[in-house]
């Protein structure tokens, strides 16, 4: 079981098994505990899809937020990672995964009909998150023509260089994108 865990193989599976062996008994029935309830107390959020205990999420129903910029990610893991910056105060809608014609999954499979109501809701802008794959592209072109005529304004995160990194160690594509999708710098001392 432990081994069809994502990121963990059989001989991860296997040290983490003989921890827990080694651990007291109690902390072994925490844990089997905290299990056996993950479903009954944790769902998702009625109106965006992120991670929820009662109904809506706590970002749904944080009124400090800015309830007219949503930003869209593929799965809710990835508004955790949004979230590590701190620097986003919108809203978040998590499409449950992305478009991919190759696996059956069209916009029928994803939780698009609760982003349709929030667009008719009369959002104003709506940020595609979605990854920099060719899925994660033709997904963000389909929103894009999707809610075209909505009235709502539609961004692009963009793609550069990772804070801290080298150009020498940068692929093509990325410095290609970072170089087209240069900002204006203007230095005030
Ligand atoms: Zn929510």
């Amino acid at each position: 079981m432990l081994a069809s865990l994502p990121g963990v193989g059989p001989k991860t599976a296997l040290r983490l098994g003989l921890n827990l062996l080694s651990r007291p008994a109690g902390d072994c029935a925490a844990l089997a505990e905290s299990l056996a309830v993950l479903h009954e107390q944790v769902g998702f959020c009625e109106t965006c899809g992120c991670f929820a205990e009662h109904g809506r999420c706590h970002f749904c129903t944080d009124l400090r937020r800015e309830t007219h910029t949503v930003c869209l990610v593929e799965q809710p893991v990835d508004v955790l990672m949004m979230e590590r910056g701190h620097g986003f105060r919108g809203l978040y809608h998590v499409l449950h995964g992305r478009l991919s014609p190759v696996d059956g999954v069209g916009p029928e499979q994803l939780n698009m009909a609760a982003l349709d109501r929030r667009v008719s809701a009369g959002i104003k802008e709506l940020i595609l998150a979605t990854s920099a794959t060719v899925d994660g592209e033709a997904t963000a072109h389909y929103l894009a023509r999707r809610y075209g005529d909505s009235g709502v304004n539609i961004s692009r995160i963009a793609r550069g260089v990772p804070e801290g990194s080298e150009l020498e160690y940068l692929d093509e594509h990325t410095l290609s994108r970072a170089l087209d999708q240069r900002v204006s710098w203007a230095v005030t001392s």
